[in-house]
């Protein structure tokens, strides 16, 4: 059974990792897609290709998630070239980890920028044509680290925990027009953000996580599908945790 017939979806991010498996697990469920990235030109392009031998609708934006601006132009091109925005996913993020001491401000407010500024941009666009809809759901990368903090990553789990803020904000806010809000927590995934982990050994890391193993982008990928669909239509302003039980 398809799950998202027809329905559009908007994904920051979709070059690499994560948000490339969301757009193709999307995509397998019958969604058309739109996504972002900001410098894999070659990625994006490929993705396209995939996506539109599966079928469906697919386009990819340069677009800096960071940027207001981008976000306003971005949105106004997705309805011109799509029609309607029925899913936005905040997934385009970043990492600069560093001891507090030596964390500069530079890279505070490039973290700060990047990973929650984003999600207010992009979500103050989606928001409109969704209630002009009355439907929608927005779905924002969060991390076990907003949730539970980790050494090394005071500016990466502040714009985390954020996000969990802001999700939960918005979801009481705009739930009236039955728009839902959610986010999801991963813990550690295998992508090119955390390849660094497996330097020095994964197992050190699998003592830490109860399923033994890092995630794989499918998986947070089908927690996505579940939050796209109308599988939780009852669901809103939650925070879905996938990481095999890290974050008990
Ligand atoms: P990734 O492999 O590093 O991919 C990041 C994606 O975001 C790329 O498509 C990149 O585009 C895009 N991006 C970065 N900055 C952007 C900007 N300013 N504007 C537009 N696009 C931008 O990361 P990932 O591991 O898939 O992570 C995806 C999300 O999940 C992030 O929000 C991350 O914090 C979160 N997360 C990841 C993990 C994990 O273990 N991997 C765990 C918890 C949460 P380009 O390809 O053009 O650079």
């Amino acid at each position: 059974m398809k799950l998202l017939e027809n329905k559009v979806a908007l994904i920051t991010g979709g070059s690499r990792g994560i948000g490339e498996g969301i757009a193709l697990k999307f995509a397998e469920h019958g969604a058309n897609i739109a996504f972002t990235y900001l410098s894999s030109e070659e990625k994006a392009r490929a993705l396209e290709v995939r996506l539109s031998e599966m079928g469906v609708k697919a386009k990819g934006y340069k677009s800096d998630a960071a940027d207001f601006k981008a976000a306003e132009t971005l949105a106004a091109d997705v309805m011109k070239d799509f029609g309607t925005i029925d899913i936005c996913v905040n997934n385009a993020g970043i990492s600069r980890d560093n001891l507090l001491l030596r964390l500069t401000p530079e890279q505070w407010d490039e973290v700060m920028q990047a990973n929650l500024k984003s999600v207010y941009n992009l979500t103050r666009q989606v928001m409109r044509p969704m209630m002009k809809a009355k439907s929608g759901s927005i779905i924002n990368l969060s991390s076990v680290v907003g949730v539970k903090g980790n050494a090394g990553q005071s500016a990466y789990a502040a714009s985390k925990a954020g996000i969990i803020g802001f999700t939960k904000s918005v979801a009481a806010e705009i739930g009236s027009r039955n728009i839902r809000c959610n986010a999801i927590a991963p813990g550690f995934i295998e992508t090119d953000m955390t390849h660094y982990l497996k330097d020095g050994g994964a197992e050190k890391w699998f003592e830490k996580i109860p399923l033994g193993r890092f995630g794989k982008t499918e998986d947070v990928a089908n927690a996505a599908l579940f939050l796209a669909s109308d599988m939780s239509l009852y669901v809103s302003g939650q925070v879905l945790s996938v990481c095999g039980g890290m974050s008990m």
